[in-house]
């Protein structure tokens, strides 16, 4: 039976960067993971978004964490992740939207986020050729940014495996063997593993792994469909995200990246839930309407593909970490909703400080997206 300091399920959004900080600072780190290779869960499905500006303590301080580590992963470690800072861009048409944002801007700069009200001759600079009719201007974080999910897992698979982390792929967690409340042993289809902490990293699964030592951690995977265009020269630079609702779907959020491309997905309404990850033909016309209504210059992009994924949703719209009581030597990270991606590094290297250095700065993260919460509130910008 192999053994490790950690075993981590799931090799995904939140797997990769963990095993990789954890194995910086000495840890053996075993990682299961039951797809052919790194990132194929919901990892390869998010377009790559990623922002500090949320509305509540834990991610922001989450994804400050990933964004300054964005900023200099490309010099550390010569990988390129197609790391663009352009910034994210809530545009507004309505005073409702536009009182709510401001509103939020106040919670927002409590926090040190660099994002702030720009005047609707500033949003029309950022994105030449936005619908100017009745537009009043927006909130614009110019630190935020994108990247691409697959080089960055890609890149943190590397860097982990130089650390010697090991990955265990097509080997699916079948089971535990638990003793006074502690995991004993871990086992999949292929063999069995012991570890003195076992973290749940299995996303749009977490429930499953839960079921697995009578935990039940409240994870319901919801579809979300996105796409991507040919490539064109660069013409705007930030996440554009437009937070309205009409009768078929809510927000919807769309940028260039580095190659050109422009790609973006919506959520639909109301939510389709389950694990169903193949594309419809409703997905085009419905966010292409929305698009085009904001952007009209988009019109003559042909689109290259589109994509299904999950949303590993919580009820209230924020990830799950932490120890559990039930089972003494098992960590979550689950639950990430629409932001495991740029949750990933930052949650990370907070997963390592926690577990090897013992740190107790991160307590009001653990407080806040602990699994015994009412789960009563509602993320505002989730
Ligand atoms: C259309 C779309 C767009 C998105 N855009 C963004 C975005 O712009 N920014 C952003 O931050 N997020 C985005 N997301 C959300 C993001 O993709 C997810 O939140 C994130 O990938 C979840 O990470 P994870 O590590 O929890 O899960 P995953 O990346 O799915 O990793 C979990 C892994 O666990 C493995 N696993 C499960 N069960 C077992 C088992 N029993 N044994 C072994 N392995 C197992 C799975 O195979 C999987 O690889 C988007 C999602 C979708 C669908």
């Amino acid at each position: 039976m192999r053994k490790f300091d950690v075993l981590i399920i799931g090799a995904g959004s939140i797997g990769v960067p963990a095993a990789y900080y954890l194995a910086k600072k000495g840890l053996s780190v075993g990682v299961i993971e039951k797809l052919p290779s790194e990132g194929r869960g919901q990892n390869r499905a998010a377009i790559g978004g990623i922002r500090a500006t949320h509305s509540d303590p834990a991610k922001i301080k989450i994804c400050q964490l990933t964004i300054g580590l964005m900023n200099s992963f490309e010099k550390e470690h010569d990988i390129d992740i197609d790391w663009i800072s352009g910034g994210y861009l809530f545009p507004v048409y309505d005073e409702v939207l536009e009182n709510k944002l401001k509103k939020l801007l106040v919670t927002q700069k409590k926090f040190n986020l660099n994002i702030d009200w720009i005047d609707a001759g500033k949003v029309k600079e950022l994105v030449p050729g936005i619908n100017p009719e009745n537009l009043r201007g927006g909130t614009f974080s110019p630190e935020d940014g994108s990247a691409s999910p697959l080089k960055m897992t890609g890149a943190y698979l590397k860097l982990a495996k130089e650390q010697k982390a090991e990955f265990f792929f097509n080997e699916e967690v079948k089971g535990f063997r638990i003793e006074n409340n502690k995991i004993i042993e871990v086992e999949t289809n292929k063999d069995k593993y012991s570890a003195d902490i076992i973290i749940n990293a299995a996303g749009g699964d977490a429930k499953e792994i839960g079921l697995l030592s009578n935990l039940d951690i409240p994870v319901n995977p919801d579809c979300h469909e996105a796409g991507i265009t040919e490539p064109v020269k660069p013409f705007f630079k930030p996440m554009v995200v437009d937070i309205r609702s009409d009768e078929n779907s809510a927000n919807y959020y769309f940028y260039q990246n580095k190659e050109g491309q422009v790609v973006f997905c919506i959520t639909p309404k109301p939510s389709i839930l389950g694990k169903d990850t193949d594309n419809t033909s409703v997905f085009l016309p419905l966010v292409v309407k929305r698009i085009l209504n904001l952007y009209p210059r988009l019109r003559n992009l042909r689109i290259r593909r589109t994509w299904r994924g999950l949303y590993p949703m919580t009820p209230d719209g924020f990830p799950i970490v932490g120890w559990t009581k039930e089972v003494s030597n098992m960590f979550l990270a689950v639950g990430m909703c629409g932001q495991g991606f740029m949750l990933g590094p930052g949650l990370g290297q907070i997963i390592s400080e926690i577990i090897v250095d013992k740190s107790d700065k991160y307590n009001f993260i653990l407080d806040q997206l602990t699994l015994y919460r009412e789960f009563a509130g509602i993320e505002l910008l989730k």
